[in-house]
């Protein structure tokens, strides 16, 4: 299902109490685009935005923006609706501690990623739960809201013990400019496992690809300046997957050469691809669906009194500067001017 403006209403919203807990690159985005909406809509009577933020710099900028902004478990107690819109991995214990408990039965809580729900971190138990979940960083969210062209997004019902769960999300996802480009109904169990998956699957493939093809191209004597440029640094591959979008995923080809076009269909056609199937379904199955991965990544985190996924991530980016490209590209930016 893809629903569009016509599929929703703003009235559920009348009178309503609605908290974004936190203020940050969504959170901002989501509720100045509702905020604007519902003042194009002086028919309805407008419900309450507030914003529950630490004292910080997110604080005074939402003061700055006009807001009103309280504490997470003050706003949590009067709130109808609550955007969960803090980082995925801060969510389970703000949630869990202190808006949760102060939730009133049958308010809605809306989350902008499926991760937590489909993992079960948040216990939402006697409210109804919806995902409004743009696929675009926030800064997205409002220019393209601003411009009238909308946004992708994803829009789902996870709990609804109101009964009125979707009439809600939708009225939601209408407020904040999420259904102007048509919102896809996906679960969230199938947004953790897309997401997830281009993460530890695809993008790392592409990843190994590149730098596996400069090695081999570098051992067969092209230089670091030419591979850099040729790989990337012209934007090519932005390129291609920008036509990807526009006019479909094979039919693009139709911009390369007759050379280009013959090479990329047979070789991909003809290719052995055993041992990529295997990989894919075991990243699918046994470290997303199965959970291995977030008891990695919680496991990680946890070390070192909670900052153990930083010092990782330092190990990490150490290990991934030793390949031949990473010491390449450095070489040729350094050379050319470029860091
Ligand atoms: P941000 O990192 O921008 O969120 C920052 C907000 O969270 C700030 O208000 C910050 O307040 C608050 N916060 C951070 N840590 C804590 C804490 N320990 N206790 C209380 N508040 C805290 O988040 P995003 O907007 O990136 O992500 C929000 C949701 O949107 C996530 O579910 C994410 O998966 C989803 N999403 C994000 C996209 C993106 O492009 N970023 C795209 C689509 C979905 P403070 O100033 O006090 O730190």
């Amino acid at each position: 299902t893809i629903y569009r403006p016509k599929d929703a209403s703003l009235s559920p919203l009348s009178s309503k109490t609605i908290l974004f807990a936190g203020y940050g690159n969504q959170a901002r985005s989501q509720a100045l685009n509702l905020r604007d909406t519902l003042a194009s809509n002086p028919d309805i009577s407008a419900p309450k935005i507030l914003i529950a933020n630490r004292v910080d710099s997110y604080h005074e900028t939402a003061i700055a923006d006009g807001f009103s902004v309280t504490g997470f478990a003050e706003g949590a107690k009067g709130a109808d609706v609550v955007f969960l819109l803090v980082p995925d991995q801060v969510a389970p214990t703000l949630y869990n501690s202190e808006i949760g408990p102060n939730l009133k039965t049958g308010a809605l809580v809306v989350v902008a990623s499926g991760f937590n729900i489909f993992y079960k971190r948040l216990e939402v138990e006697g409210v109804d739960v919806g995902m409004i979940a743009p696929r675009m960083i926030g800064a997205g969210v409002r220019s393209r809201f601003l411009e009238g062209e909308g946004f992708p997004c994803f829009v789902s019902v996870e709990n609804n013990s109101s009964g009125r769960a979707l009439e809600m999300v939708l009225s939601l996802a209408l407020g904040v400019g999420g259904l102007s480009a048509g919102a896809v109904e996906c679960s969230a169990r199938d947004e953790t496992l897309m997401d997830l998956f281009a993460e530890q699957a695809i993008w790392p493939s592409i990843i190994v690809a590149f730098r596996e093809a400069y090695s081999t191209l570098k051992k067969l004597g092209c230089s670091d300046e030419a591979l850099v440029h040729e790989m990337w640094l012209s934007k090519e591959p932005a390129e291609v997957f920008e036509k990807c979008a526009e006019d479909g995923f094979i039919s693009q080809l139709k911009y390369h050469s007759i050379v280009s076009q013959y090479g990329q269909l047979s070789t991909s056609l003809g290719m052995d691809v055993t041992a990529l199937q295997e990989f894919f379904k075991k990243v699918a199955e046994k470290r997303i669906l199965g959970g291995e991965f977030t008891k990695e990544f919680t496991d990680i985190d946890n070390k070192g009194g909670g900052n153990g996924m930083e010092k990782k991530l330092e190990e990490l980016y150490a290990a991934a500067s030793t390949s031949e490209l990473a010491i390449g590209e450095k070489r040729v930016r350094e050379r050319m001017g470029l860091d």
